[in-house]
């Protein structure tokens, strides 16, 4: 039976339903992602292949905020349209997802193409009560309106790590958490808007999510995705906005939420400078490095960014590549019961998707069947079955895979003396390979190896 950390509850919950409609909150797209977004959307990713793999019928819902203060401000700086700009990021965005293995989003939907449905949303916050005009400025939601207000969090006031949008400043306010549902546009100028009952403008950002799942799933719906940032205020802002409108509770049955990618602590972001975009990690490394590294840690849990835990993985991976190719080449006889790992990797994913002890039993069972030479084809069989969601065993392999193992190793140990800046160490190595037929060569995006013609 399928448990999920509710963080409405803060309880692990039973989930029964085998068709479940989820939604997570995309990027805002006005720069390229960096490894912390990889973060969140590999775990979900992992999270939705997996449910599927199991008989689970998942819809996998995700927005584009193409419209925000952000881009607006970029777009200004750089003397390039907004709608150009999100266009421009929307499609890094993308190819980042499909290089990384993400490809499990059943719709994407852009923000900028639900207008109709967010000024509905707000047409009836404001015949309800719940909304209100501040003259030359913008439609404000009424927190103080909205009784359970805070019932996610356990909260309602701001704190140091929230996800904020500038848009909801305003000192006319009626209570400081107010936030901006629709936001006039200057009446010269105004690069982003849309024709509303009450003038031109834009939406605020909490009405995109509620508009784009009210269409699509319903006043309500099963799981609703996102990292810890999000939770407070956006999430408790969509629960505020979608039930006070539909009088149905709750929005979402299940609220997941993932741990921060961190360096030294501090959550990797745009705005602290403290970040590797995903390109730039793939300049160096495999994706299925960056998906092991998360994969490895609980959803829930921070992931500290370092070249150590960098190092471990990489080695964790060649462990694992090793006993993949003698699962492949060994001719070895020995047989090994595989139905404990079926079984401990099963409960483990059943408990909120608890992928690190997944993982610590594969690798208890690389050593045991290490120790014992046994290589059979159903370890093989089922490394592929579980890789249909893990991605990082075989997946993205493919090109490397021509290339031996033990040349490969020689790549990774002449990259470590590289950076270590030992060059005759290095050299040496590339003589040994050259020696062993494969010349090993520099690109912009890292060593490439081809054989000696
Ligand atoms: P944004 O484009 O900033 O709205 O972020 C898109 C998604 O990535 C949201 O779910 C964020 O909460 C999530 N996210 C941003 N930074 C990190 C991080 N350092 N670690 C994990 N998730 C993050």
């Amino acid at each position: 039976m399928l448990k999920v950390f509710n963080t409405l509850s803060r309880k692990k919950e039973s989930v029964k339903a085998k068709k479940l409609n989820l939604f997570v909150c995309g990027p805002t797209v006005y720069d390229f992602s960096h490894i912390g977004h990889a973060r969140t959307y590999i775990a979900f990713d992992v999270i939705v292949k997996y449910l599927r793999k199991t008989g689970r019928d998942v819809f996998y819902l995700q927005n584009i905020t193409d419209v925000d203060d952000k881009i607006i401000d970029r777009a200004r700086e750089a003397k390039e349209n907004p709608r150009d700009l999100a266009k421009r990021f929307e499609k890094e965005y993308m190819q980042d997802m499909k290089a990384l293995g993400i490809n499990s989003v059943t719709k994407y939907a852009r923000a900028t193409e639900y207008i109709k449905e967010i000024i509905s949303q707000i047409e009836r916050l404001l015949e309800k009560g719940y909304a209100y005009e501040i003259k030359g400025d913008g439609i404000y939601y009424d927190i103080s309106k909205f009784k359970e207000y805070g019932k996610l969090s356990r909260r309602t006031k701001q704190g140091a790590e929230d996800a904020v949008s500038r848009i909801d400043d305003s000192v006319q306010k009626h209570n400081k958490g107010d936030f901006a549902l629709w936001k006039f546009s200057p009446p010269a100028g105004g690069e982003l808007k849309w024709k509303s009952p009450w003038g031109y403008g834009r939406p605020g950002w909490h009405i995109e999510d509620t508009a784009i799942t009210e269409k699509v799933f319903g006043a309500q719906y099963d799981l609703h995705g996102g990292a810890r940032d999000l939770i407070f205020p956006h999430h408790e802002d969509e629960i505020s906005q979608m039930e006070a409108i539909s009088g149905k509770k709750p929005l979402a049955k299940y609220w997941m939420h993932t741990g921060f990618l961190t360096v030294q602590g501090e959550k990797m972001s745009k705005s602290l400078g403290n970040f590797i975009t995903i390109q730039d990690f793939l300049k160096k490394h495999s994706p299925r490095l960056l998906r092991l590294l998360v994969i490895k840690a609980h959803y829930r849990s921070p992931i500290d960014y370092s070249e150590k835990i960098l190092e471990q993985t990489k080695s964790e991976l060649e462990r694992i590549d090793e006993f993949v190719d003698k699962l492949q080449n060994s001719k070895s006889k020995k047989e090994l019961k595989i139905k404990n790992l079926k079984l401990k990797i099963h409960k483990a994913m059943e408990d909120d998707f608890n992928t690190p002890a997944a993982i610590a039993s594969l690798f208890e069972f690389i050593r045991e069947a290490n120790a014992k030479k046994a290589y059979t084809k159903e370890a093989l069989d089922f490394l592929k079955e579980i890789d249909t969601y893990f991605g990082f065993i075989f997946w993205g392999k493919q090109k490397k895979e021509k290339v031996p193992l033990e040349i490969r190793k020689l790549v990774n140990q002449r990259e470590n003396y590289r950076e270590q800046k030992e060059w005759e160490k290095a050299d040496n190595i590339r003589k040994v390979s050259a020696d062993k037929g494969w010349i090993i060569g520099d690109t912009e995006s890292g060593p490439e190896v081809k054989p000696l013609d």
